[in-house]
């Protein structure tokens, strides 16, 4: 099979990369082997919340301190700028509603009650900034649903001067699922929502928030598109929000469906549930990879883009004394001795979290020092940014996506 891209793995940053290819008529395939990280998304992309522990107000004014192997600063300081402008507008377009902007960070609130700055934020969830000063608050969850630590929200909600009252809906079709505890989680509630209607579900709202302004909501409306929160909106009466849960988290599984039927719409190509397992490097080029699936047969492709995660996603991977890059042996921008690889302290920075593959200023990838001309990684496979303490993840997925494809288009 032929295309002008592959792109190598189908979470935020490959999908990013191969919509915005298809976009410019590219022909291109997403091979994904699993579900990616998303499903684990807390409800906001962030773009640069923390600089060596301290808080980022201005995420763009900042982002000229990272060090100079920082995806961000591999890009320049304007095309960020310029790129994480368009975003909120090209995540539009897929269907994910959200709010927020580069100049300013705001909070989030996490499913256990703390503040996190952030970029963007999806419409329905709560953010700490929301003016509720002086409202009626009823957080309300699923009877028997444990992965919004209710407790820990309130106390969270209180700490920004915000009382609520706490309460819980019981329904039939959803009491039968704490037959088994592995089954009230919040997918499978979504899909029963489904099933029994939102309707059912906006009468018990209705009859327990009488007298409330707002109703606080978990997040598990939706798993694959936006209709159900939208109807659910317009049948009860007060306002409603979600609060984030703890994974899995229905509006990433939701942002990846989304992601995926616009890739699709395009005439982009996905092979779910297929895994890259090598390919020929040849005269500086990647010749063409294979998958398990198609045994016989090769994809080829003039252009290739490693999206394939970080150690989550096994796109960079660890054994006693190496740590790796595992389809094409890729050069990973690790630390010769073990001791090296962490920090004793578990809550310091972590060296290995800065792991990851090496690429050129170009974003294309090397192999023993030697540039591959054709191949380009993206997203959280890549080396110089400790993502997570420097709450940059979906940033970095985002816009180095983006700019890959930009790049690739130029050819
Ligand atoms: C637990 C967790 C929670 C997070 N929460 C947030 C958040 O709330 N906000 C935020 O901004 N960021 C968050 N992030 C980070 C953010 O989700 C990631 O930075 C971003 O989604 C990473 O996207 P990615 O495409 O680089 O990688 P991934 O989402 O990891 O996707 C990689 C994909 O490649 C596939 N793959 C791997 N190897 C192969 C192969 N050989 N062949 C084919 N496919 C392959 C994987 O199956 C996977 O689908 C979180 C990350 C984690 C781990």
């Amino acid at each position: 099979m032929k295309f002008d891209t592959v792109i190598i793995g189908g979470g935020l940053s490959g999908l990013a990369c191969g919509i915005s290819l298809a976009e410019k008529g590219k022909k291109c395939a997403v091979v994904s082997s699993g579900q990616g990280a998303l499903h684990f998304f807390s409800g906001s992309f962030d773009l640069l919340g923390y600089i060596d522990g301290s808080e980022v107000e201005s995420p763009i004014q900042a982002l000229s301190s990272l060090n100079k192997e920082h995806p961000y600063s591999l890009i320049g300081v304007d095309e960020v700028e310029r790129i994480s402008n368009e975003i909120p507008a090209f995540l539009n377009k897929t269907g994910v509603k959200i709010t927020g902007g580069n100049a300013k960070n705001h909070y989030r609130l996490t499913p256990i009650g703390n503040k996190r700055p952030t970029w963007l934020t999806i419409d329905e969830y709560i953010t700490a900034d929301d003016s509720f000063n002086g409202k009626k608050l009823l957080l309300l969850n699923v009877a028997g649903y444990l992965d919004m630590p209710v407790k820990f929200i309130a106390t969270g909600l209180e700490q920004q001067g915000l009382s609520c009252d706490v309460d819980e809906i019981s329904i039939p079709e959803l009491e039968k699922r704490r037959e088994n505890a592995s089954e009230m989680r919040s997918v499978n509630i979504s899909k029963t929502i489904e099933t029994i209607g939102i309707n059912r579900i906006a009468d018990a709202i209705n009859s327990k928030g009488n007298g409330y302004d707002v109703v606080l909501l978990p997040a598990v409306f939706g798993w694959n598109g936006n209709e159900q929160f939208e109807t659910l909106k317009g049948l009860v009466k007060p306002m409603v929000k979600t609060v984030a849960t703890l994974p899995p988290a229905v509006p990433g599984v939701r942002i990846q469906t989304l992601m995926r039927k616009y890739f699709q719409s395009l005439g982009g190509t996905i092979l779910t549930g297929d895994i890259v397992v090598g390919g020929k490097i040849e005269n500086g080029k990647l010749q063409w990879i294979n998958t398990r699936n198609l045994e016989d047969e090769k994809l080829i492709a003039a252009t290739y883009v490693l999206a394939t995660g970080n150690f989550f996603s096994r796109g960079i991977a660890g054994a006693p004394n190496e740590i790796y890059e595992p389809i094409f042996g890729l050069d990973v921008n690790t630390k010769a001795c073990r001791d090296e690889w962490y920090d004793e302290r578990f809550f310091n920075p972590q060296p290995y979290m800065r792991f990851g593959v090496s690429v050129d200023n170009n974003f294309r990838t090397l192999k023993n020092g030697k540039t591959i001309e054709n191949l380009y990684a993206i997203g959280s496979v890549l080396g110089g940014a400790d993502q997570i303490k420097e709450a940059s993840m979906g940033g970095v997925s985002l816009i180095t996506g983006v700019h890959v494809a930009e790049l690739i288009s130029k050819r």
